[in-house]
């Protein structure tokens, strides 16, 4: 069934919020880097990646099912944070903002009565589970590691082997 102007239209408007939020992540990164924590830079890095992978999802969707994809501006990102912990902590803030909105897609598509949608929306409910709850973990480790940076270093190192 071709997607309808409702759906297409919440879908094009979710693009451009992944791919903010690949622009937040980039922008951390290169926080990370200007405080030589280049472990965190690469797992921002590669996170921001991740982040136009789930646009490029939205995007298919639309296309798949003759919709139209439409591309607006990105935000500007904040450029600057207190730490890395804060960094951390408004990932996490932030990906709760997306699962959110990807929610109130998916009761949009449940008010259409639009099927095709659900498996693509399920495989974000899941993702969004994980998104949250690594930013969740490593902005609680940096809590608890506070000014230690011998730890610091360390957790530095281990983000820094990130591969996906
Ligand atoms: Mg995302």
């Amino acid at each position: 069934m071709e997607i309808s102007k409702e759906l297409q239209d919440a879908i094009n408007d979710q693009i451009n919020f992944e791919l903010y939020s690949g622009y937040i992540y980039l922008s951390m990164a290169a926080y990370f880097e200007s405080i030589n924590l280049s472990g965190m830079a690469h797992w921002m890095k590669i996170q921001a990646g991740e982040e136009y992978e789930h646009a490029m999802r939205f995007w298919e969707h639309v296309s798949d099912r003759g919709g139209r994809v439409t591309l607006t501006e990105i935000k500007a990102p904040a450029t600057q944070w207190d730490s890395p912990q804060a960094a951390f902590e408004n990932a996490y803030e932030h990906e709760k903002i997306v699962t959110g909105r990807i929610f109130k897609i998916g009761e949009l598509a449940k008010k259409l009565g639009d099927k095709s949608a659900i498996p693509m929306l399920n495989w974000f409910y899941k993702e969004q589970v994980e998104e949250e709850e690594q930013t969740q973990r490593i902005a609680g480790l940096l809590k608890q590691i506070g000014d230690q940076k011998g730890a610091l270093f360390m957790l530095d190192q281990k983000l820094g082997a990130r591969e996906k």
